[in-house]
């Protein structure tokens, strides 16, 4: 029996982690729940998994998920320092599930504690880099990543001496705009955006991978999570998503991990680690997939991930300013206030102005993240 904590329980990764749990009720107890705002579902989840406590991160909600709890002798409470204490109670795996750089704080106090993180929320690894890696080897923290790219890395690590490999190999579906000239890229709706060919998950991500913005992110995140060094880490688009990433070594031996499109093997491969657990999804039928392809990305219809490598490369600030403008941009783009295009190109306009010191501490990646969020605000209204 082990106790689990899911900061973004009522989002996509939120999901797919609680229906693990509700197929292996005997493997683990619920401590803490914590969602946005939708408290229905918030406080349903709770009431189910028979939670310790239950978090609303808009406080403003708090009274209605006291409401909606009354009788259950469930704790709640709401604000953002209410996240940070749900995640610092003491849980042997905690699942980083909140999106973008509202994670960070909460994702953090949990590193802190020392136990097992299992990171989905890859915007916060992104913005504090070196604050956040330093954080997991003082406090002893075990790491494990749930993003499905560096979950196949972390398996096709193990045992292995970083010191052997000659690449890392990201895979990249291309999402749904892969094969779209840059003319129509130009016109392409959210709804579009948001409706991704293989995967399904929650809006900002969905976006990001139209953009390409979620490979970007992916490439900064495996950099700091396997240190073999930017120059061995690459990406290729491989639109089956069906081999999840690589590992190449010096020997010419390349380890792949593969399996279906369902982001609870990679969860699952988190919670039960070093053990495996049951999952509910089919057996992967390569007969009946036939084929798997690959092919180089074109960096020129989808700028994102060379910003992403510049960023990384530069190093200090740029990523924080990279993901922030990024955040701002995706939101915009989502209410309709901004071409798909622009996206990218707004970020590439924030990561051109002077950045800010390198962050040392929490406290400064959140106000690199506050001062680019206000540039890519003004960014912004330049390419309506
Ligand atoms: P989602 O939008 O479905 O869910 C996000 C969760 O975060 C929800 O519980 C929401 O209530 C909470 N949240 C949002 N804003 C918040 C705020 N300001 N304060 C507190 N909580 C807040 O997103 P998702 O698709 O589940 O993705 C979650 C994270 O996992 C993201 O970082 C994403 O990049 C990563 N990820 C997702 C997938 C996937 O398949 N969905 C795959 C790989 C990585
Ligand atoms: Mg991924």
């Amino acid at each position: 029996m082990r106790t689990l904590t899911i900061l973004g329980a009522t989002g996509s990764i939120g999901a797919s982690t609680l229906d693990l749990v509700r197929r292996n009720r005997d493997g683990f107890r619920v401590v803490a729940l914590t969602g946005h705002s939708n408290v229905t579902v918030l406080a349903a989840l709770a009431r189910e998994f028979d939670a310790e406590i239950a978090v609303v991160g808009d406080e403003a909600r708090l009274p209605e998920l006291r409401d909606a709890l009354a009788g259950s002798g469930i704790a709640s409470a709401g604000g953002e320092a209410a996240l940070i204490e749900a995640a610092q109670r003491p849980a042997d795996v905690t699942v980083a599930a909140i999106v973008g750089c509202a994670g960070l704080a909460p994702t953090m106090a949990a590193i802190e504690q020392g136990r097992t993180v299992a990171l989905a929320n890859k915007e916060a690894l992104v913005s504090a880099g070196g604050v956040m890696t330093r954080a997991v080897a003082q406090y002893g923290t075990t790491l494990l990543p749930v993003d499905s790219e560096h979950n196949a890395i972390f398996q096709c690590l193990a045992g292995n001496d970083p010191a052997h490999v000659r690449w890392i190999t990201l895979t990249a579906s291309g999402g749904p705009f892969r094969d779209w000239t840059a003319e129509r890229l130009h016109t392409a709706t959210p709804a579009e955006a948001v409706r991704h060919p293989n995967w399904s998950m929650g809006a900002k991500i969905s976006v990001d991978s139209a953009t390409m913005m979620n490979k970007g992110l992916e490439f900064i995140e495996a950099y700091h999570l396997f240190p073999v060094g930017v120059e061995r880490l690459r990406i290729i688009i491989h639109p089956q998503s069906i081999v999840h990433s690589m590992v190449e070594y010096r020997d010419g031996s390349t380890l792949a991990q593969l399996g279906p499109s369902d982001m609870r093997v990679p969860i699952a491969s988190a919670l039960a680690w070093p053990a495996r657990m049951e999952t509910p999804c089919e057996p992967l039928d390569l007969a009946a997939i036939g084929t798997l392809t690959f092919r180089a990305p074109d960096e020129l219809r989808f700028p994102a991930t060379r910003l992403a490598r510049e960023a990384v490369m530069a190093g200090g600030a740029l990523p924080a300013v990279l993901n922030a403008s990024n955040e701002i941009a995706v939101a915009a783009f989502l209410s309709g206030k901004i071409a798909f295009t622009r996206i990218v190109q707004c970020c590439e306009n924030v990561l051109a102005a002077t950045p800010p010191a390198p962050p040392q501490c929490l406290d400064e990646v959140i106000a690199v993240d506050q001062e680019a969020r206000a540039k890519a605000r003004v960014a912004m209204e330049l390419l309506i």
